[in-house]
């Protein structure tokens, strides 16, 4: 608030509050620490799971971190941001949401042990970003040429480790790799090419990729076909139905012949919309929502392959797939809007239970996985698992690069960092440092986890990194000691590694540079009442104010 000649100013609406300088910035370290916290017991493969218990009951159990991170419902602002780098990290690679998140909760609790020294914000930020450059740099000279089916193979098991073991683990990175070698064009990999088709049943081992897309659907009618060649899809986001009434009408029917009109008017509403579908070319239908019965005896008569309750993520590949508009209105099909598949059948998968088979689809990219598993909840797990996998393979066939885990490259950078800092010197030389003790979360963490003396296993790395030969040395958490992760065959992407200390040092200096927090509190009856009162009585004083102030204190 200002003050001239004596009378206070208030800027703000009553109930606002605001928290200023070290306060404010403490609070949003508190509150992105907190977050970084959460989900640190669950990284590596010695992680543990955590059971997430929704607002309608339903149970998640998980170790992944985004998972988490968007389960649970986070309320602080700065909290939020790191929140958000989970997700763009999850967005950009798929894989190293846990690793980003404790390294940002770890970038500020550094950051507050240096504040505390008397350094200012801005001094750490600029060494924070001085370093993240550098580290980088570093990284790329780190980093692998990676190339081979063998090597995606060790990467997608890297990424699956937690989550599947043994023979499991080796099926699902089979499939992931063989399955994203499949869609890669031109160096580029576009995962949503692949559909996972998921059927209880049998063992994971007789899982198997098809070239295009399976539906867990069968016709709607028997008088439809089974098998449509060259078929011409309409991709349908309404249902084939009546048009409900807006408002709730009755209709009393007083006649048997009352009762005949009212029918043969229903009748000539459904006549008209299949007769609509049969106008535009189309021979196989696939709806979103609901099919009639009177309708599917229509379109079965007229030898259209029609199928109901595809789901709205399947409707969006079948488009990809097949080259077809989603349309809306069925008085708005033109011939053009429809997709092309050189078959359509349905087949019985091993004897058991049929499924629709949408094959020579017009992009020749378009696949599914059909994976295959013993229960439910395994056949979920595995589920999280591959499109793990398929994301990091996809990523390493792009990029070409990949670096060893186990918090090898981390012990290394820290090493590497520390010498540029003094090359750095200044007080950016102390925040280029914190920025190097932060990365040893990484390996810390992950002797934590295994129930390894941190501070131990810490030592021992750098000890190994220090020597020549020894920068591909991470952390074995079965054994508890050092080995070489590239012997070993634990192997992560490059670009997990770069978008994690990317993301992560920018949601860190973003919030360093806060220094003043106002929050709006909400116009409830209270406040509006309060203010109201309060005006009145400046009224009565014979002095207004630009409204009031709230009281000061953390949000
Ligand atoms: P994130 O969400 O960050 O991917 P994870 O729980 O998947 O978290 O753990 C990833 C970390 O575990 C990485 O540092 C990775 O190198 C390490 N890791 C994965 N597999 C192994 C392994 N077999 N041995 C040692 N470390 C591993
Ligand atoms: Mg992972």
């Amino acid at each position: 608030m200002a003050e001239q000649s004596g009378q206070p100013i208030y800027i703000l609406r009553e109930g606002t509050t605001q928290s200023k300088g070290r306060d404010a910035q403490s609070y949003n370290i508190i509150a992105a620490m907190a977050v970084a916290e959460a989900v640190r017991s669950t990284l590596g493969p010695k992680g543990m799971d955590k059971m997430l218990v929704d607002s309608t009951g339903n149970t998640t159990v998980t170790n992944d971190g985004v998972t988490i991170l968007k389960e649970i419902d986070i309320e602080h602002p700065a909290a939020k941001m790191v929140v958000e780098v989970a997700k763009t990290q999850d967005e950009q690679v798929g894989d190293g949401t846990t690793t980003a998140v404790i390294f940002a909760g770890a970038l500020l609790k550094k950051a507050q042990e240096l504040m505390d020294m008397g350094i200012h914000p801005t001094v750490i930020t600029s060494g924070y970003r001085l370093a993240a450059a550098k580290a980088n740099e570093l990284l790329s000279e780190i980093a692998i040429p990676a190339s081979g089916k063998d090597v995606l193979k060790k990467v997608a098991l890297t990424a699956m480790t937690g989550k599947s073991a043994g023979a499991v683990g080796d099926t699902l990175s089979e499939l992931a790799v063989d399955a994203v070698l499949a869609v890669e064009e031109g160096g580029k990999v576009d995962v949503d090419n692949i559909k996972v088709e998921k059927k209880t049943g049998s063992s994971v081992q007789s899982s198997s990729i098809v070239r295009g897309i399976v539906l867990n659907k069968r016709r709607e009618n028997p008088n439809m076909p089974k098998k449509v060649e060259n078929a011409r899809i309409l991709l349908l986001s309404t249902a084939i139905d009546i048009k409900k009434t807006e408002i709730d009408a009755s209709i009393k029917i007083r006649s048997p012949e009352q009762m005949q009109s009212f029918l043969s008017q229903e009748e000539s509403i459904l006549r008209r919309k299949v007769e609509a579908i049969k106008k535009s070319g189309a021979n196989v239908v696939l709806c979103q929502k609901s099919i009639e019965d009177l309708a599917a005896h229509y379109l079965g008569k007229a030898g259209i392959l029609a199928v109901k309750s595809v789901s709205e993520s399947e409707i969006a590949k079948l488009s990809k797939a097949t080259g077809g508009r989603v349309v809306t209105k069925l008085d708005e099909i033109e011939p053009k809007d429809l997709g092309f598949a050189g078959l359509v059948e349905e087949r019985l998968i091993s004897g058991e239970d049929e499924l629709l088979f949408i094959e020579k689809c017009k992009n020749p990219k378009a696949l599914t996985i059909m994976l295959r598993g013993s229960s439910f909840t395994s056949i979920d797990e595995y589920e999280r698992a591959l499109h793990d996998a398929l994301r990091v393979v996809g990523v390493v066939i792009e990029d070409k690069k990949v670096v060893p885990g186990g918090g090898a490259p981390e012990t290394e950078l820290g090493l590497r960092l520390r010498e540029y800092g003094s090359s750095v010197g200044g007080r950016e030389q102390l925040a280029i440092e914190a920025f190097a003790g932060a990365l040893d979360i990484i390996p810390r963490t992950l002797a934590e986890n295994a129930g390894l003396d941190p501070i131990d296993m810490l030592v021992e790395l750098r000890s190994r990194h220090e020597k020549k030969g020894g920068k591909n040395f991470g952390l074995n958490v079965f054994e508890g000691k050092p080995v070489d992760m590239l012997k070993a065959g634990v192997l992560e992407p490059l670009r997990v590694k770069t978008q994690a200390i990317g993301s992560a040092t920018e949601a860190a200096t973003m919030i360093l540079r806060i220094d003043d927090v106002i929050a709006s509190g909400g116009p409830d009856e209270r406040t509006i009442r309060e203010a109201q009162a309060a005006a009145a009585r400046q009224m009565q004083a014979g002095r207004m104010g630009m409204g009031g102030m709230g009281g000061m204190g953390m949000m």
